[in-house]
């Protein structure tokens, strides 16, 4: 099996009907591209930038950062790079940044609720990332977005940055797509709003199950309830591939689901375009990929959501439709 999946690390991603999707890789440093090469994935699907501060002493400066990102952009041959502009607080602390106690970590301060309370932090990565664009192909992406306006704050600090770069001489690329991630149940709901703004989605699926099922994603005592297959979740997903598509933008996935085997047929079903995953995971999906066909993986999506009251309904289906392929 490790062989046939070898085969495939220089092919396209295509689905035995020829539909063609794209599987990149997570990573969390630029250390991580080795793998992302080794494994044939197709860019980088999310740059968790956090690890740069949580791996710091201290705030990471502009050119640190700026060095970092070009290293990645650089690293992945012209592929596109999904860099996510830092997500700390949740379960990521830094010890450099003091945040109040929380009853809710989860649920309080966090991401881009940071960046847009603590703008010079904010400003400084933006900056880095702006610099670093003309090395590569460049995707800046902003973490737990709740509402329109956060993503219209974030989008503004990030053109302000942008034209005082240039007004001071710097060059930066035009080509910057700008999205953001779908992890909160109220984003999913109005990706049709969201989807007429930003240039692509990538759908954050540890947080958005979590928060749609109301149970902690750390919490071994409710993990039953993560349930990926839940018709509830597939349901929003459908809205959010849809509403991007209804807005010619592209959908991406880069949570855990995305390299579930038995999630791929249901996603490849669903329309989605991106599947992004830890490196390890990326030429077993692309073989999985290659057996499926995109119309019937379609009927199956369409009945799991139309048809399935539960999640062990739908893993039925899934295996029903595994015996035969
Ligand atoms: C997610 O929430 O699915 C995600 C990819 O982000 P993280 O796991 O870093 O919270
Ligand atoms: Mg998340």
């Amino acid at each position: 099996q490790q062989l046939e999946w070898a085969k495939l690390k220089d092919s396209k991603s295509l689905s035995k009907d020829g539909k063609q999707i794209e599987i990149a890789a997570n990573i969390g440093t630029p250390k991580d591209l080795t793998g992302v090469i080794e494994n044939g994935a197709e860019g980088i699907g999310l740059y968790r930038t956090e690890f740069l501060y949580m791996d710091s002493e201290d705030f990471p400066t502009e050119d640190e950062q700026y060095e970092a990102y070009k290293a990645v952009l650089e690293g992945v041959n012209g592929q596109a790079v999904v860099v996510r502009t830092m997500d700390i607080g949740g379960d990521k602390e830094l010890p450099y940044l003091q945040l109040p106690e929380e009853m809710n970590p989860f649920l309080g301060y966090r991401a881009v609720r940071i960046s847009l309370a603590e703008t010079e932090m904010f400003r400084t990565q933006l900056r880095a990332l702006l610099r670093a664009s003309v090395h590569g192909k460049l995707r800046i992406m902003f973490p737990m977005i709740a509402t329109v306006n956060e993503f219209r704050d974030a989008k503004a600090i990030l053109d302000e940055e942008k034209a005082k770069l240039e007004a001071e001489g710097t060059e930066v690329s035009n080509e910057i797509q700008v999205g953001i991630m779908i992890e909160i149940p109220a984003a999913a709901v109005l990706a049709h709003q969201f989807a007429k703004e930003v240039d692509f989605f990538s759908i954050g699926t540890n947080d958005l199950i979590q928060y749609t099922m109301a149970a902690d994603r750390m919490n071994e005592r409710v993990s039953y309830l993560y349930q990926p297959y839940n018709p509830a979740i597939l349901t929003l997903l459908k809205h959010v591939i849809d509403s991007a598509h209804a807005e010619g933008k592209w959908v991406g996935m880069c949570g855990e689901m995305a390299g579930d085997q038995t999630a791929v047929p249901l996603l490849l079903g669903l329309g989605l375009d991106e599947f992004s995953m830890s490196a390890s995971s990326v030429l077993k999906t692309r073989s999985l990929v290659a057996k499926l066909d995109s119309k019937e993986m379609e009927k199956l999506a369409n009945k799991a959501i139309n048809e399935c009251a539960t999640v062990e309904e739908v893993i039925a289906l899934v295996e029903e439709m595994q015996e035969l392929i």
